[in-house]
């Protein structure tokens, strides 16, 4: 898709729904996004009470320029920009330290910030459009695969929202890869699409995991999360599935989670081949949608 081909798009539906502080849905290149205007403290109250999420779970920051992010931090080190001159545009999420303007509700009491500028055609030509940052987490119930597609997200929340703009099917279809840069290294918190080696190959450094004990560093990885109302199963050796399986892969897995549910499958077994393995960020929601992690 052309970015240009949005720059003209009348987003005065979806404009007017943010400036009164209605919740819109919106097409990311990782999911659909349910997005409020971040500095609109009683829209941002509402995305929480829509998707029925945990208030102790922090919202992340879409902006549409790099220079957007000095709204949300006095104190931007230089890893920051090394990472978004590097993937940004793109499904990488950076903490850093907020200013005293970033509302407590969007960070979960935080005194940090997770900020990232999506790639997604209309989703830039919307930010651009509104001229401020917005929150957009999923645009699913809590708990809930994240999703894909439109009526994926609708099958969850119509009726709730007012406005929601189809950009077909994501592209990368798994959340960002989320990097903390307010501890001594660099600290991956929740693998994606960009995977860790990617991030120390641009920033030069060991990029460190998440204590597996003390404080919570990734409130949201806490949750049972990405899962379907099916149990799920994950196979690993081809003669020990039992019935139809999914071979998954970042793209398509939560739609076929979500298709399973609809058909009323019992148990949903998935096949964990080599590929699947090895690619850290599909492996780490597949564990979370079998309730193995989180
Ligand atoms: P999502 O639900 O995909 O919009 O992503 C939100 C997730 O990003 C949260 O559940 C956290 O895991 C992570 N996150 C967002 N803000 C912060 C923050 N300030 N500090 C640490 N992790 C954060
Ligand atoms: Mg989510």
């Amino acid at each position: 898709m052309d970015r240009k081909v949005y720059e003209n798009f009348d987003f005065s539906l979806a404009i007017d729904a943010l400036e009164k502080g209605d919740p819109i849905i919106f097409p990311t290149e990782t999911v659909y996004g349910l997005g409020a205007p971040l500095f609109n403290i009683d829209a941002v109250r509402r995305i929480f009470s829509i998707k029925g999420r945990p208030t102790d779970n922090p919202l992340i920051a879409h902006i549409g320029k790099i220079s957007d992010a000095k709204s949300l931090s006095d104190d931007l080190p230089t890893a920051f920009y090394t990472l978004a001159e590097a993937f940004w545009p793109g499904p990488l999420a950076i903490v850093v330290k907020k200013n005293e303007k970033v509302p407590s509700i969007v960070s979960a009491g935080h005194p940090t910030i997770a900020i990232r500028m999506p790639s997604h055609p209309i989703a830039r030509a919307l930010i651009e459009a509104f001229g401020q940052p917005l929150v957009a987490p999923s645009a699913n119930l809590s708990g809930k695969p994240s999703p894909t597609t439109l009526a994926d997200a609708l099958e969850d929340l119509n009726g709730k929202v007012n406005v929601a703009i189809d950009g077909g099917p994501c592209d990368v279809g798994i959340e960002s890869t989320v990097i903390s840069l307010v501890h001594e290294a660099p600290t991956l918190l929740r693998p994606g699409k960009i995977t860790k080696e990617m991030l120390e190959e641009v920033l030069g450094v060991p990029i460190a995991l998440p204590p597996s004990s003390g404080p919570v560093l990734s409130p949201g990885m806490k949750y049972r999360h990405y899962a379907p109302i099916a149990p799920v199963r994950l196979v690993y050796k081809i003669e020990e599935l039992q019935g139809p399986f999914i071979i998954p892969t970042a793209k398509s897995l939560y739609s076929q989670l979500r298709h399973a549910d609809r058909m009323g499958m019992e148990l949903i077994e998935i096949y964990c081949d080599i590929t699947v393995q090895s690619d850290a960020a599909l492996m780490n929601r597949l564990l979370r949608s079998a309730g193995q992690i989180g």
